[in-house]
């Protein structure tokens, strides 16, 4: 294995001076995707790659590709790449930590003077967050064409504002058309945004894929009525129904635990007035589980339990299924250069599946790809207290270079030694 190791205090730097784009008071950061501190991020970004070769482009959806060559630019490049965009109270690690691990790795090699075969990219995908323009992951989903430029373009913030109208006044409307860009392969860092790694110790989390999710939107019909003289027996209590799926959502996610995790998020109420029956009930119910078929029975479960609830509680339940992602598996071939780099890098490390999406699971439809977990403190992530150490990052940075050399020596049929 090479001697190349990044720079944890260059690194290190580099979150501290793009923090202070959008940075909130209380050490967190704010920076919705084109906004005018996302511009100020993206020019730093951009100057700090041409500082060490690169080129530029940007494409239709305000992509951001930094090119350094290699030896053979007729090969494909290997990339590398996450999103600099945040929620609106979120923190400064999550996205950004890929994309300057991704600058860490440029500037190792620049420092070194380590010319790869392949070219190498690093890449900014616009608005994986989907706070200010939905859906989210629409740029990374344009380069995977899923969506169209035209389609992500027209979307409109709360203020009425086109993605494309904010494109073109913070300066990243390019010309390039997103997608039609192949990757050799992709590799994307990024915190966990949850707590196996932090709670267990283990810094690398070598992440095999992508939980699969259920979206239902569930309307409870019963009958208003008055809270003093209605007797018990008579009731059609729409709250009551409402509560029991929730206690059915959780038991059916520990059943299939502990891969499977189920959530009620959102619940309305109408009348909503304290001395009045519930006459309907609107909730949502979030189903995840890495494994297609579990997701499935957890879905069955989960209906047959709503049929269940409304004989109990005499009211009428009418249940839409609104999103249905399968669970993915990253290129094996990826997944195990990352699992070769964490070893002889001497880290530990355990396989995770992601249960957030991320840009990787959209690139993934596209290119060979798979991703490398760090820890954050505590699992804490959309929240200013998110944060993982200079170790951690420098862990996950060094893993990030030595899965791009290995893959560019495999290219070449050659070692990838300096
Ligand atoms: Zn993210």
């Amino acid at each position: 294995m090479s001697e190349l190791r990044v720079s944890r205090e260059r690194l290190w730097d580099s979150i501290v001076e793009t923090s202070k784009f959008g940075a909130t008071p209380a050490g967190g950061m704010n920076r919705l995707t084109l906004s005018d501190d996302d511009k100020l991020a993206r020019d730093w970004f951009v100057a700090a790659c041409r500082d060490v070769g690169c080129t530029v482009t940007v494409d239709d959806v305000g992509n951001i590709f930094a090119r350094r060559p290699g030896r053979d630019n007729s090969r494909l490049p290997i990339a590398i790449g996450s999103h600099l965009d945040t929620q609106p109270m979120g923190g400064r690690f999550d996205g950004v930590a890929g994309v300057l691990c991704g600058l860490e790795v440029l500037r190792t090699l620049d420092g070194a003077g380590h010319m790869t075969e392949s070219p190498i990219e690093v890449i900014n995908w616009t608005n994986e967050e989907g706070s200010r323009f939905a859906p989210t992951m629409i740029a990374s989903g344009v380069f995977a064409g899923i969506y169209t430029s035209e389609f992500a373009r027209g979307v409109k913030d709360r203020d009425g504002k086109t993605f494309g109208g904010e494109l073109e006044r913070i300066g990243y409307l390019g010309t390039t058309p997103a997608g039609n860009h192949p990757l050799d392969a992709y590799f994307e860092l990024h915190i966990e945004q949850g707590p196996i790694l932090y709670d267990e110790g283990t810094t690398i989390g070598v992440v095999t894929g992508a939980q699969g999710q259920l979206w239902y939107e569930i309307t409870v019909t019963g009958r208003a009525g008055h809270a003093g003289s209605t007797p018990m027996h008579l009731r059609k209590d729409a709250m009551l129904a409402c509560a029991r799926i929730t206690e059915a959502v959780n038991s059916i996610a520990k059943a299939h635990g502990p891969a499977g995790v189920g959530t009620v998020g959102l619940v309305e109420l109408k009348p909503n007035s304290r001395n009045v029956i519930p006459g309907e009930a609107f909730l949502t119910a979030d189903l995840r589980h890495p494994d297609g078929g579990r997701l499935r029975s957890m879905g069955a479960e989960l209906e047959a339990a709503v049929g269940r609830v409304a004989v109990e509680t005499d009211t009428s339940i009418e249940v839409r299924n609104v999103f249905d992602l399968p669970p993915m598996q990253f290129d094996a071939g990826c997944v195990s250069i990352v699992r070769d780099a964490v070893e002889g890098l001497g880290y530990s490390h355990r396989d995770l599946f992601s249960g957030p999406g991320h840009d990787a699971v959209y690139v993934a439809r596209v290119a060979p790809a798979a991703m490398v977990f760090v820890p954050c403190e505590r699992g804490l992530s959309h929240n200013e207290a998110e944060y993982a150490t200079p170790e951690d990052l420098e862990a996950g940075a060094n893993v990030l270079l030595h899965a791009l050399l290995e893959r560019d020596g495999r290219a070449t049929g050659g070692g990838a030694d300096v």
